[in-house]
């Protein structure tokens, strides 16, 4: 369905942000603007809350959570930027296989299938988007993904 991406955006992170661990925060960095997308709004919902609930899952007491959206003209870039133990650069990729896991010792008290990101990966690409992940260990974790911009108005060179 067309959809409003910032508004659809703010609902989701204000559900997200009510059931807050109390130490971690949000912080949003979303453009004024009105920017159309076509989505499954219940499969963008996942994608969102995978990413999200990661962060949170991965971040120190304290840490903020860093959640942006750019305007790059033909797609919006959404990323997710979080303070957490990081991901090493080797395995920067694998993390979108499923099932993996990357440091078995500390994740495994944490949680988890290994499926998350995997899904995710599917579903971005669903909507024609792409997904990556950027890492410094011990410093912190961002997943960026783009989704296409609807209703591109051309003008028309006579
Ligand atoms: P699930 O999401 O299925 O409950 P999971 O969170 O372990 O389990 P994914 O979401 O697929 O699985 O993530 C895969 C692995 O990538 C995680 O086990 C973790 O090692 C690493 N990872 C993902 N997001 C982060 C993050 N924000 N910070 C640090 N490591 C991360
Ligand atoms: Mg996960």
């Amino acid at each position: 369905e067309r959809a409003e991406f910032i508004s659809y955006f703010h609902q989701v992170i204000d559900r997200l942000e009510m059931n807050l661990p109390e130490q971690i925060t949000f912080k949003r960095e979303l453009p004024k603007g009105r920017y159309h997308v076509w989505i499954d709004k219940d499969k963008m919902t996942q994608v969102l809350d995978n990413i999200i609930s990661n962060a949170i899952k991965y971040s120190p007491e304290g840490g903020v959570i860093r959640l942006k959206v750019e305007n790059k003209r033909h797609y919006l870039l959404i990323s997710v930027q979080d303070e957490g133990i990081g991901i090493a650069y080797d395995k920067l990729e694998k993390i979108f296989e499923r099932f993996y896991r990357a440091d078995k010792a500390r994740t495994r008290k944490l949680g988890g299938t290994g499926l998350g990101l995997a899904i995710t990966k599917e579903l971005v690409e669903a909507h024609h988007g792409k997904i990556w992940a950027k890492s410094k260990e011990g410093k912190g974790t961002t997943i960026l993904f783009t989704l296409p911009l609807m209703n591109q108005k051309r003008r028309v060179k006579q």
